[in-house]
């Protein structure tokens, strides 16, 4: 890539002319513009409709770990990030002055299944290796009774309970408003990427507006499987799809420093101000992305008989969005093949919030130096093609 070191974002033409366009203001796309500003780029991004119209803007907000068994490069990835976020979202507040509900709250993981005791006493041992707890302090305990009356109830935890303290939560939405803040001047609102120009280069705009770009990098969730497509001359349902997610938020004075609960699929997130995330539902299949129904309804009943604390607790806000999944499951970074100033970085999944940042860190560096050796194998654009059954080209 070529940087234009501080060029004007209007040529005398009346041309809009950056280093860097960014395409799409979810999490990923705004950690992308905020490390491009610190790196002295001259950035744009490109937001057809506004920051946050996309899966970043829900309610849940959980960061979470993976399990330690069978330990990888992606897991590893993961452990990395959700490790340094949290001196990351300090950063970020200092600079804006803003607060992003950012707080290591830890994690229970009842265990209801007699084989998931013994499941958990090894997980334990693996722990102390891959999360290096004697140095991090980062542990994974089991306990027999709940983390405090009703959290969860006893009923819900028949053999036992696990705690462990790597996992934190953050609201989606005020963390993206501090990105936003952060990046403010860079954004384009309303106006989408719709091409990139086969002769120049330039990027075209759904506005019919052409930008000359040093580099495009693509972060717009599940539509970045469309965009990608149309440049690999793929259908999108090969590069990846949608799966959509319903939740919940509910007002309940608990306490925001109670650790979140997860079992089987049910997430339930303390927040601050009295709020509490329930989610999610996980349909690849549906009609209708942004409408809420009754799978929502049955797991604010289960978040309820699981902590009686949240029954009867009014529902603030419901919630549906679709999560940006890649043909190989993992997150997609990578340059675009055929197109030397393209870069993709979109599939985080379910786990997008806690990795965002290093996403971000990965896709700038593909866009600067053409490789990042940070990429786990499973991560590159390469491997899901692969995996696709497509020639990366
Ligand atoms: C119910 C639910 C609960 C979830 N809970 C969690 C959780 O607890 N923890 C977690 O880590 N993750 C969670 N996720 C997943 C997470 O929200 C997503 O993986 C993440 O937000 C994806 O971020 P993104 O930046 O890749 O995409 P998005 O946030 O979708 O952003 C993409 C942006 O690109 C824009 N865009 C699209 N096309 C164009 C175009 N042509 N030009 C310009 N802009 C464009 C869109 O308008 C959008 O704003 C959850 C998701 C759901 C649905």
């Amino acid at each position: 890539m070529t940087l234009a070191s501080h060029t004007p974002y209007t040529t005398a033409k009346g041309q809009l002319s950056c280093d860097l366009v960014v395409v799409g203001a979810g999490v990923v796309g705004l950690w992308i513009a905020r490390l491009a500003r610190q790196a002295g780029l001259e950035t744009l991004v490109l937001e057809k409709r506004s920051p946050g119209a996309g899966a970043s803007g829900g309610l849940l907000g959980a960061l979470m770990p993976h399990m330690p068994e069978r330990w990888n490069p992606k897991k590893q990835f993961q452990f990395e990030a959700l490790a340094c976020l949290g001196d990351e979202v300090r950063k970020l507040e200092d600079e804006t002055g803003m607060t992003c509900g950012y707080r290591r709250c830890g994690r229970l993981l009842p265990l209801v299944k007699p084989h998931h005791r013994g499941l958990s006493e090894e997980r334990s041992a693996q722990v102390q290796t891959v999360w290096h707890t004697a140095e991090s302090g980062f542990m994974w305990r089991l306990v027999d009774a709940p983390f405090t009356d009703g959290w969860p109830d006893a009923a819900s935890m028949p053999h036992g309970l696990v705690h462990e303290t790597l996992a934190a939560r953050i609201s989606p939405r005020r963390y993206l408003e501090a990105l936003r803040a952060s990046a403010a001047d860079t954004l384009i609102e309303r106006e989408g990427f719709q091409r990139l120009d086969a002769a120049t280069g330039a990027v075209v705009t759904g506005a019919g507006r052409t930008i000359a770009a040093g580099h495009t990098i693509i972060a717009a969730g599940v539509e970045s499987f469309t965009l990608l497509g149309a440049m690999l001359s793929r259908p999108s349902s090969q590069l990846g799809s949608a799966v959509k997610g319903q939740a919940a938020l509910l007002q309940a004075d608990i306490g925001d420093d109670l650790p979140l609960i997860f079992t089987d699929g049910l997430y339930v997130v303390p927040h601050e101000d009295g709020k509490v995330a329930v989610g999610s539902t996980s349909e690849t299949r549906f009609a209708d992305e942004s409408n809420t129904d009754a799978q929502l309804e049955a797991l604010i009943d289960s978040a309820g008989t699981m902590c009686p604390r949240l029954r009867d607790a009014p529902v603030l806000e419901r919630w549906a969005g679709v999560r940006p999944k890649a043909v190989g499951r993992d997150p997609m970074i990578g340059a675009v093949p055929g197109h030397r100033n393209a870069t993709v970085a979109t599939g985080g999944f379910k786990i997008t919030f806690g990795i965002a940042h290093k996403m971000a860190a990965c896709a700038l560096e593909v866009a600067l130096d053409g490789r990042c050796d940070a990429l786990p194998e499973s991560f590159r654009i390469e491997t899901h093609l692969q995996k696709a059954g497509l020639h990366p080209g």
